[in-house]
C-alpha cells in the first residue's frame, strides 16, 4: 500500500464521510494508488512543499477517481495549517448602491435607476447596523456596484443632495458612521483609487476586492466579462497592490465556471498568490462558484460541477499551502459544504441573521446551528471569527480606532470572544 493510499484509509475511517462521498456520487475505492506523477505531487505537497503552474495544470487533468486522492492531500494540508476549526462571521449585508456602470453576464445584484432605490440613506444604513449589532453581528458588509456615478446623472444628483462626490466618499462616511454602532465594516466597492483605499482603511476592519479571473479573453463580446470595464484584470490587481502597499487585510478570490479555462483559472490563482508573496496582506481567498438564475444573461450558461469544484478547492490549497484561509460560501453549497471543508477550505464566509445575500438572493444562508451540527459530525468545531482574521489583529493592519474596538471583542485566539 502507497503512502498516500494509507493516507486516504485513515481518513476514510470516518464512514459518515464515507458515506459522504458516495452520496455524492464520489468514487472512493476504486483506486488503489493514485498514479506515478500525482502521487509525486501530492507526497510533496503534503511534505509542506507548495506546488508550481505546471503542477497546477497537471492536477486539471486528474480524473473523477483520482479526486479523492487530491481531495485528502489537501485536507490533510489545511488540518496542518488549521486544525479542525473551521470559521465564519455573522454579517449585515449593506447593498448601499445597487447601480454599477458594469454588465456582467452572471450579476442579479446589478439594477438601473427606477428598479429600485438609488442608494440606501444614512439613516438606514445606521438602523441596519444597530439592528445587526444587537443581534450580534460583527460585520457591516457594505457592497456597492462598480463606480456609478459615472454614467448615471440621477445618481449623481442624490449623491450631491447628500453632499457627495463619489459613492467611496458617501462609503468613507457610512463605514465611520458604522464604527462607531460597535460593528466592524468591510468594504466591497469594486476597483478603488489609492487615496480612497487609504481614507476607508480608518474605518474598516478588512477589505475586498474578489479577483474572478485574469482572463482578458472574457471581455470579448458575448463572454462573462463583456462591456465590463472594471472587470479588465490589470485594474483590479492594481486595486490589491495598492491595498498591499497601505497595509490592508484583504479578502480576494476567483469565481469558477463564468467561461474560464483550468489555464486561466489556476492563472488567477496564481496571480493572488504573487500579491501574498509580495506583500502579505491577502487574509483569505474565497473560491465561489458561478450559479445560474433566471433572467441574467448566463442563464443557460451550467453551474460548474461538484468535481469541479473540489478540485479547485483542493488545488487552491495545495498552491498557497497550510496558512491561507480558504472560504466557500456556504448558502451556495448548503448540502456540499462540509465536503469542501474536507476538500481544504476552512472558512463558510459571512452568514446573516438579519439580511439576505444580495449577490444571490436565491441561496437563504444555512443557520449557523446546522452548520455546526453537519461540521461537527465529522469533527471540526465551528467559530465566529471578525471581518479580520486573528493573524491580521494589530497596529499594522488595523487603524488605532477600529484595533481598540476589535480588542474589546475577542479571546485570546483572536476570534469572537463566547
Ligand atoms: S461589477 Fe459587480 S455589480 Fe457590477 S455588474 Fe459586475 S457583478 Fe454586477
Amino acid at each position: 500500500m502507497g503512502f498516500l493510499t494509507g493516507d486516504i484509509e485513515s481518513l476514510l475511517d470516518s464512514q459518515k464521510i464515507r458515506s459522504m462521498f458516495r452520496d455524492f456520487g464520489i468514487q472512493t475505492y476504486s483506486l488503489e494508488r493514485p498514479s506515478p506523477r500525482l502521487e509525486n505531487i501530492l507526497t510533496k505537497s503534503i511534505a509542506g512543499e507548495t506546488i508550481s503552474r505546471e503542477e497546477a495544470l497537471f492536477l486539471g487533468e486528474v480524473n473523477d477517481e483520482e479526486i479523492p486522492f487530491l481531495v485528502f492531500a489537501a485536507s490533510k494540508i489545511r488540518e496542518r495549517g488549521k486544525g479542525k476549526t473551521v470559521t465564519f462571521s455573522k454579517n449585515v449585508f449593506v447593498p448601499l448602491t445597487r447601480l454599477c456602470r458594469d454588465r456582467c453576464g452572471y450579476c442579479t445584484f446589478r439594477i438601473e435607476p427606477g428598479e429600485g432605490e438609488l442608494l440606501i440613506p444614512p439613516d438606514e444604513v445606521l438602523e441596519m447596523a444597530r439592528g445587526g449589532a444587537r443581534l450580534g453581528c460583527t460585520e457591516l458588509l457594505f457592497v456597492t456596484g462598480d463606480k456609478p456615478e459615472k454614467i448615471y446623472e440621477v445618481y449623481r444628483n442624490a449623491l450631491r443632495e447628500l453632499g457627495y462626490k463619489t459613492t467611496a466618499e458617501y462609503l468613507v462616511d457610512m463605514c465611520e458612521a458604522g464604527l462607531k454602532e460597535n460593528i466592524f465594516p468591510h468594504t466591497n466597492m469594486g476597483v478603488a483609487s489609492r487615496d480612497e483605499l487609504a481614507a476607508l482603511k480608518e474605518s474598516n476592519a478588512s477589505m475586498g476586492l474578489m479577483l474572478e479571473t485574469v482572463s482578458m479573453r472574457l471581455l470579448r463580446k458575448g463572454e462573462a466579462h463583456y462591456r465590463s470595464p472594471d472587470k479588465v484584470p490589470k485594474l483590479r490587481l492594481k486595486t490589491m497592490e495598492d491595498a498591499g502597499e497601505l497595509r490592508i487585510a484583504w479578502t480576494s478570490g476567483i469565481l469558477v465556471g463564468i467561461g474560464e479555462t483550468w489555464e486561466e483559472r489556476v492563472d488567477s490563482l496564481f496571480a493572488i498568490k504573487k500579491l501574498w508573496d509580495d506583500y502579505g496582506h491577502i487574509q483569505e481567498i474565497i473560491i465561489q462558484n458561478f450559479s445560474p438564475k433566471p433572467g441574467i444573461p448566463m442563464e443557460k450558461h451550467p453551474a460548474p460541477t461538484l468535481v469541479e469544484m473540489l478540485k479547485t478547492v483542493a488545488v487552491s490549497r495545495l498552491i498557497f499551502g497550510e496558512k491561507m484561509n480558504i472560504q466557500i460560501p456556504p448558502n451556495l453549497n448548503s448540502r456540499t459544504f462540509p465536503l469542501f471543508v474536507i476538500a481544504g477550505a476552512n472558512d463558510l464566509g459571512g452568514v446573516s441573521p438579519l439580511t439576505i445575500d444580495y449577490v444571490n438572493p436565491e441561496a437563504p444562508w444555512p443557520q449557523v446551528q446546522r452548520m455546526e451540527r453537519a461540521l461537527g459530525e465529522l469533527g471540526f468545531i465551528l467559530r465566529e471569527r471578525l471581518p479580520v482574521y486573528p493573524e491580521f489583529i494589530g497596529n499594522e493592519f488595523l487603524s488605532n480606532k477600529v484595533l481598540e474596538r476589535v480588542q474589546n471583542v475577542i479571546d485570546n485566539s483572536g476570534y469572537v470572544a463566547t
